[in-house]
């Protein structure tokens, strides 16, 4: 390969011009932000029933949350987008039970359903009316036993709701 000799004044001029582009790049006190990261995803459920109020709370004698709706409704409500993984009546009291798998793994399940209005495998969004409430299984009145289990273990579903 053959490059041409610069005479020495076009050389030192280029060799300036070069070091004014490079400390206009990295000498300035700009920082170059990384564009806008995803959000991460966090977990919220809207609340399975209108009007709700809570006939029981989580405790560890107790871990779900039991809920009427005041005014009476029955609709039962899907509390995140998720699919449909068990559809059952009377298991262990818990009557008429559906379990839906939300993208995260928690699985949510409403139990003691007159009606269920969902088939296994069912993809289903936020508010979507799953069900009935009933009084089927082991319950004394008409209610929601709405449980939320994060790897087999029932957890308090309070701090996901949304409202
Ligand atoms: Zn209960």
């Amino acid at each position: 390969m053959c490059i041409k000799k610069m005479p020495l004044g076009i050389s030192v001029m280029i060799a300036f011009l070069i070091a004014i582009s490079l400390f206009e790049k990295f000498g300035s006190s700009q920082v170059e932000i990384p564009s806008s990261s995803p959000t991460p995803y966090v977990f919220t459920m809207i609340r399975p029933v209108d009007n709700w109020n809570y006939t029981r709370i989580f405790c560890k004698e107790h871990e779900a949350i039991d809920m009427i709706d005041n005014e009476g409704g029955l609709n039962i409500y899907a509390v995140a987008d998720g699919q449909v993984i068990l559809v059952s009546s009377v298991i262990n009291g818990y009557g008429n039970r559906i379990e839906i798998k939300h993208e995260n793994g928690f699985i949510s399940t409403y139990s003691h359903l007159s009606r269920v209005l969902v088939k296994k495998g069912q993809e289903v969004i936020a508010g979507s009316v799953i069900g009935l409430m009933g009084k089927t299984g082991d319950a004394t009145g008409v209610h929601l036993h709405f449980e939320l289990i994060d790897e087999g273990v029932k957890i308090n579903p309070e701090t996901y709701f949304a409202d």
